[in-house]
């Protein structure tokens, strides 16, 4: 390992690597030598990260992705492998809060609607993404990192996976089964030396979470039911990936790390 470079040699996958915590993971990660693939639906903003990390030294290249569609997933394993030769790190990091997209402000204290006005459709829309995706890309990251010999997978839950609230209940659902499937998947794949650990972000300022906190009220609550007294930088969230993603964490799996300005020990 070069000095200050915590992944020399290794390469990435980062998924959400176009905005908020996914863009900053790419970043840090190709600060620290690795080779980033960044995936995502929005390919103008994600070519833009791509772009900004190469012309500043690193090496990244954007390809779109939606983790829901298994053919994306197995053709973007397998042309990241072609093209770098390996993958030694997958972060699975897109998601959706399940809010209206046409709200610019968020007029209640929940992203997403209360349970008895949820339609199926909503409900599986937030569950196809924020879990299932994460079950297709770590079930076809499994094999090139036996390959690897090893590798990290990190699955980015919420606290919203490990304590309830009173709405967005399909978001809760969709990041506890991240939470568990993570440790499931830790146990099954140990023997690989393939760690699989969750991250459990607080209130993080990126797009997702703007249109809530351009409401008042809502970034007030928020802000007084965190001990730390601000919200989270993406940078927050991506210095926790960077640390299981490195060599560092060769003895962590199967954990969750809770980055919530102490929001959860309260
Ligand atoms: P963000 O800025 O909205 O970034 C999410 C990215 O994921 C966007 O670029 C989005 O693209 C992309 N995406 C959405 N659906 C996708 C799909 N089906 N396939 C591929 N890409 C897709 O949000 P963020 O705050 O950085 O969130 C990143 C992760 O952290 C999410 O899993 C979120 O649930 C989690 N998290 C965030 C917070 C927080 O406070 N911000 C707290 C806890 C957990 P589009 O813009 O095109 O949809």
């Amino acid at each position: 390992m070069q000095p200050g470079k915590r992944l020399s040699d290794k390469v990435a996958i980062v998924t959400g690597g176009a905005s908020g915590i996914g863009a900053e993971t790419a970043r840090a990660f190709a600060l620290h030598g690795a080779r980033v693939v960044l995936a995502d639906s929005d390919a103008s903003l994600g070519k833009a990260v791509a772009r900004e990390i190469e012309t500043a030294g690193g090496t990244a290249l954007f390809r779109a992705l939606d983790v829901c569609q298994e053919p994306q997933w197995i053709a973007l394993i397998d042309e990241t492998e072609r093209h770098f030769g390996r993958l030694d790190v997958l972060a699975n990091i897109a998601g959706i809060s399940g809010r209206d997209p046409t709200q610019n402000i968020q007029l209640t204290q929940t992203a997403g609607p209360r349970l008895a006005e949820q339609t199926l459709a909503q409900w599986e829309q937030v569950m196809r993404v924020n879990a299932t995706g994460v079950f297709l890309g770590t079930k076809y990251a499994i094999a090139p990192l036996q390959r690897a010999r090893g590798g990290s997978i990190i699955n980015i839950s919420s606290i919203c996976g490990i304590v309830g609230s009173f709405g967005n209940a399909a978001y809760h659902a969709s990041k506890g089964a991240v939470r568990i499937f993570s440790k499931a998947a830790a146990i099954q794949y140990a023997p690989d030396r393939i760690r699989v650990n969750s991250i459990h972000p607080g209130f993080v300022d990126t797009p997702m979470t703007r249109p809530g906190h351009a409401n008042p009220d809502v970034a007030k609550k928020r802000l007084e039911a965190t001990p730390l007294g601000r919200f989270g930088t993406p940078a927050d969230i991506a210095m926790g990936c960077l640390y299981l993603a490195s060599d560092e964490a060769s003895w962590v799996t199967g954990s969750e790390l809770v980055i919530d300005g102490g929001m959860t020990a309260n």
